[in-house]
């Protein structure tokens, strides 16, 4: 215990020490955060920010140190946080590698693919998008059909995925691919690592109404990965798949929990809702802005216990998809409230009029909508709850 307390003054110390000024600035939208990658143009904090936690393997606190990671035991995991949070600082780095392939390679990799993969991620020198979705094959993921040929050392890939977040800024994709199309289709499926500057990956972006493209088709002509590059087994790739959805799903269950500067409701209720400087006037408002918020703190409570049970070496199950119903319906219940609350306030898209705040609430609002789909809709988290958690008949 006295340990843990001289760790944490130490760490609250070298945090205070180290933190340039852009850490400390709330954050409004993950867009703000760093995501990394070859090709990012990071602003000078940021890059120091990034540069300094990650060289003390703090972008990914519970890893183990011989990959470059911050070695850190949960509790430690946990001052850190508390720490950090209490700094008010931002995460040096997010993104898929770090919540998604990173933890499935710790499960699974082989030596020779954590050795290669792990420390660029924890760097923040490489960024991962997931080649899983394609034009025929979403909920029904199995019947994928991108194929993959051996030849010689490698495997030769043709096909094409779809709502692939981010393709056009990542160096590499986990793909899951088809490699044996006469086996019943959850057995002929291989997860691969593709480095996205092979030849034959072409990547084109989806433009979306908002004219923002957050995700992209991505076409695979004649593509070579290496044979090694193979996550689990060949023919194995549904375990692997399945194991990623898990931690991809408490990623995304997450963002019901998240604050960012701007979105607390009782901040807002004060703003918008006349005569609520002390106390939000209309009760029915203030009954569905406190059930909110008392939802928001038990589900944060009841990820933090699942993290923990995750550090200490649980895999993540089928629970995962109740979080991840219950992450994302929170917060479109929550986003809508905001909505509600702002009332006209929140109907601009652009232009005089609106605070850019404003902007965001609407723009958020919608964002929030495609939550209940990415990573497997609700009706799908739903069946899995039933056959896999309640263990329902068919
Ligand atoms: C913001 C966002 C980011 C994404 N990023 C990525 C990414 O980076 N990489 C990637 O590979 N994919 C990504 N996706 C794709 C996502 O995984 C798929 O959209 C999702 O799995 C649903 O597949 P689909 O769109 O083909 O819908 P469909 O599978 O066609 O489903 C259509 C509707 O039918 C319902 N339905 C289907 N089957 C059943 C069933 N058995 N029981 C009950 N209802 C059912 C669904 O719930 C849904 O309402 C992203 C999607 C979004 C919205």
């Amino acid at each position: 215990m006295a340990d843990l307390e001289k760790f944490r003054r130490e760490t609250r110390k070298w945090l205070d020490d180290h933190a340039p000024p852009v850490a400390r600035q709330p954050v409004t939208n993950t867009d703000e955060l760093c995501w990394g990658g070859r090709n990012a143009k990071l602003e000078p904090g940021v890059r120091q920010w990034l540069d300094v936690m990650g060289e003390r393997g703090w972008t990914a606190p519970t890893w183990p140190s011989e990959y470059g990671g911050g070695g850190l035991d949960k509790q430690e995991a946990r001052v850190l946080g508390q720490e950090m949070a209490s700094l008010g600082l931002r995460p040096p780095l997010i993104g898929f590698g770090l919540n998604m392939i990173g933890p499935l390679l710790l499960q699974e990799g082989t030596e020779e693919l954590r050795k290669e993969h792990l420390p660029p991620i924890i760097r923040g020198e490489i960024r991962w998008c997931q080649g899983y979705s394609e034009p025929g094959s979403g909920s029904d993921l199995a019947s994928l059909q991108t194929r993959a040929v051996v030849d010689g050392d490698d495997f030769v890939l043709n096909g094409q995925k779809v709502w692939t977040s981010y393709a056009d800024q990542c160096d590499w994709m986990f793909i899951l691919v088809r490699t044996d199309p006469q086996a019943p289709k959850h057995e002929g499926i291989t997860f691969l690592l593709m480095d996205m500057e092979s030849p034959g990956v072409s990547v084109k972006p989806i433009r979306l109404i908002s004219g923002k493209s957050p995700f992209c088709e991505t076409f695979l002509t004649d593509v070579r990965v290496p044979r090694r590059n193979v996550v689990g087994r060949v023919n194995g790739g549904w375990t692997m798949a399945k194991a990623l959805l898990g931690h991809e799903r408490t990623m995304i269950a997450g963002m019901g929990t998240e604050r960012t500067q701007g979105d607390s409701l009782v901040d807002l209720a004060r703003r918008y809702v006349e005569g609520s400087e002390k106390r939000i006037s209309d009760a029915v408002l203030r009954d569905r802005v406190a059930q909110v918020e008392l939802d928001r703190k038990c589900f944060e409570l009841t990820l933090a216990r699942s993290r923990d049970g995750q550090k200490a070496g649980h895999k993540p199950g089928p629970e995962t998809s109740f979080f991840k119903l219950y992450g994302t319906e929170l917060n479109q219940r929550r986003r809508e409230l905001m909505m509600q609350i702002a009332g006209p306030q929140a109907l601009g898209w652009e232009g005089a009029g609106f605070e850019d705040d404003e902007i965001r609430i609407a723009r958020d609002w919608l964002r929030s909508r495609g939550n209940s789909i990415e990573g497997g809709t609700s009706e799908v988290q739903l069946n899995i709850i039933a056959k896999r958690v309640l263990g329902l008949p068919d």
